[in-house]
């Protein structure tokens, strides 16, 4: 069973990841949580060249490049072995992350980066894909408020640019809502973690 969460920034995926993953294994399930860009040596190499705030000559195109490269290695080292061991595979972040910020925010197009991502990754979709969405002015706050996490590169983007990462998950959970959900990321953790729980159950 291969599980996505996306978001924006401080939308509080890691820390629903934590919670799903240890209530899933709790009830006797093999979890394996991962995140993009990372997760294995290779991409995770690659994930700081993307994010180096040094890189500020960084071409658009060769950001998506970068991004799909990353997750063509973790899929295939990673994510498909865990898959076949009968895993529930929880991924932070995947294409809908490219598709929202790349083609979207960046103006590359969202069918040009789905189309360098087809290649990517063929037709190894996530079964269910949970978008936590929080509104760019919250998200931005919890992340500058501290919670010791380095700041990037798309950090020092102006809220415009989260504004727009926002309007993108939107328009691809209005194409796709059988795959992906919805999810008030303003609640409280522990709600957070229960509406997706409840979910899951419902629909898995
Ligand atoms: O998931 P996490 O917040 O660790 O992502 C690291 C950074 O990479 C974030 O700032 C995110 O905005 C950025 N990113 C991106 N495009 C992607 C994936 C991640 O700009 N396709
Ligand atoms: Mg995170």
């Amino acid at each position: 069973l291969f599980l996505t969460f996306e978001g924006g920034e401080g939308a509080g995926k890691t820390t629903l990841i934590e919670g799903l993953a240890q209530t899933l294994r709790s009830q006797g399930r093999e979890v394996l949580t991962t995140r993009e860009p990372g997760g294995i040596p290779i991409a995770e190499q690659i994930r700081r060249i993307v994010l180096d705030k040094g890189n500020t000559e960084m071409d658009a195109r060769t950001e998506a490049l970068l991004y799909a490269a990353a997750r063509r290695q973790h899929l295939t080292e990673k994510v498909l072995p865990a898959l076949a061991r009968g895993e529930v595979v929880i991924c932070d972040r995947f294409i809908d992350s490219s598709l929202a910020y790349q083609g979207y925010a960046r103006g590359l197009g969202v069918e040009e980066v789905r189309s360098i991502n087809a290649f990517a990754i063929g037709d190894h979709m996530p079964a269910l894909t949970f978008w936590l969405d929080v509104s760019p002015e919250i998200g931005l706050a919890r992340i500058h408020a501290g919670d010791g996490r380095e700041i990037n590169r798309l950090d020092l983007e102006g809220l415009a640019f989260h504004v727009a990462v926002r309007e993108g998950y939107l328009r691809l959970f209005e194409a796709d809502p059988d795959r992906i959900v919805r999810i008030n990321a303003e609640q409280t953790p522990e709600f957070v973690l229960n509406e997706v729980l409840s979910i899951l159950n419902a629909r898995i």
